[in-house]
């Protein structure tokens, strides 16, 4: 049996994780209606990634013999000023991400609950892989700029995402 702060924390995180899905859903949405259908891929993949970890923590608690509960989400954003604020928004998402499961790591060390711990290394991971995405993505937007030529050749190979 999972400690009750944990329990919750891990439901917490899970709710957080499909929330990404549904943020980036909204951004594939923005991306589709501005004629990127390569960034909107991409972030179509992302959304499935996002239910993945969902999915994750669900199987990690139902192990531990508790109930999954599901929150509404917050209406996601289908509106930007720019290709450019969607990326920035995604990096500090992950980041934002990132720094909650790191709390959720520290409650588990205070509460010496060693394999859930364990459970996070996977996340903790996978965070640093997320970071590095967005700021790569990031930055090569920043070096096209925001029309012509170059974010063609970037929607395509974002486009290419399997
Ligand atoms: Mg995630």
């Amino acid at each position: 049996m999972l400690k009750p702060k944990i329990k919750d924390a891990l439901t917490k995180q899970l709710n957080f994780e499909f929330e990404s899905a549904y943020v980036y859903l909204g951004m594939a949405a923005y991306c589709q209606a501005i004629n990127l259908d390569g960034f909107a891929h991409w972030f179509q993949l992302q959304t499935k990634e996002e239910v993945e970890h969902g999915m994750k923590i669900w199987e990690y608690l139902s192990d531990h013999g508790s109930a999954v509960s599901l929150s509404s989400l917050p209406e996601p954003k289908t509106n930007y000023a720019s290709i450019k604020e969607v990326l920035e928004v995604t990096l500090a998402h992950e980041q934002q991400v990132t720094a909650s499961i790191q709390n959720i790591y520290k409650l588990a060390v205070e509460e010496q609950d060693f394999t859930t711990q364990s459970f996070l290394n996977w996340f903790l991971e996978e965070q640093v892989e997320e970071e590095a995405t967005a700021t790569k993505i990031l930055e090569q937007v920043g070096m096209v700029g925001p029309q012509g030529h170059g974010i063609f050749f970037l929607d395509r190979e974002l486009g290419r995402r399997e």
